[in-house]
């Protein structure tokens, strides 16, 4: 599933290939994802010029000149594929077609559990799929003092707290687990005992991560007219996620002692620890 940097990346990816252009017309092969395409998708779309892109949160945004913003999800096999023109005979899972005056944009999504819809530029905070998220991990908003007032009374493990939206938006499973292991703080501590000064670091390793992961997906980007989403994802090397009983970066401990990296379910979902280095 894209997280925070893969969106940025594919975000990045989609303006570099097609920038300001014009909507030209819009094709739908199907409109049941996560949420069913608005029927009047297209005509909101169309002859209008793309005056913006953005992130919020695991969402691009794009901003039309008509005051309306397209918001996509790639949900969790989603691609956007872009194309010189016109594909003549279009690919299994090409969805939805985007001509633009400057290129097609393809949304492939096999298990389409992503999203294509519209909504008022000036309205998107009261989107019913932005409303309530928290602030972005790179916004001023989110600091220590908010991330200990967020931690203070909960008794949840301090990693589920990283991954709840309403908290800070955009951090999944992956840098949640990888901004611990830089903070040196272990996924099972209780968010209320998470100090002060460890939120402070805590934040910053989070941003640090992010944009790692953000300059590894950027790196690929030069010839970037296919952001297939698979480019810019593997070049971030992970320190703990998926390395159970490897060492961690830097690891002298002895592993037949302490048995390296190790794994844990925490409300259903996999983490990846150092217990020496985080506790
Ligand atoms: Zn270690």
């Amino acid at each position: 599933m894209p997280e925070l940097p893969e969106v940025e990346t594919i975000k990045n990816a989609v303006c570099k290939a097609v920038g300001y252009c014009n909507i030209v017309d819009v094709i739908i092969n199907q409109n049941r994802f996560r949420e069913l395409i608005p029927d009047d998708f297209r005509e909101k779309l169309i002859q209008t010029k793309i005056t913006a892109y953005r992130r919020i949160a695991k969402y691009m945004v794009i901003d039309l000149s008509n005051g309306y913003s397209i918001i996509w999800h790639l949900g969790m096999s989603g691609k956007i594929k872009i194309s010189d023109s016109m594909p003549a005979e279009p690919e299994k899972h090409d969805h939805v077609l985007i001509k633009t005056d400057n290129g097609v944009l393809i949304y492939n999504d096999a298990r389409r559990f992503g999203l294509l819809t519209y909504c008022k530029t000036e309205e998107l905070g009261k989107c019913h799929l932005l409303q309530g998220i928290g602030p972005d991990p790179f916004s001023e908003d989110f600091n220590a003092g908010y991330l200990k007032a967020k931690a203070k009374s909960r008794k949840t493990p301090v990693k589920v707290l990283l991954l709840d939206q309403k908290v800070v938006a955009g951090i999944g499973n992956i840098y949640a687990s990888e901004a611990l292991f830089d903070a040196g703080i272990s996924p099972l501590r209780p968010a209320d005992k998470v100090t002060p000064k460890e939120c402070g670091k805590l934040v910053e390793s989070i941003r640090r991560t992010l944009q790692k992961a953000i300059d590894a997906g950027g790196s690929t980007l030069k010839d970037y007219r296919r952001p297939d989403g698979s480019e810019g994802y593997f070049q971030f090397r992970h320190c703990v996620y998926n390395k159970t009983g490897q060492r961690c970066p830097g690891c002298r401990c002895n592993l037949q002692e302490t048995g390296g990296i190790q794994k844990v379910i925490q409300a259903g979902r996999s983490s990846f620890f150092c217990p020496v280095k985080q506790r």
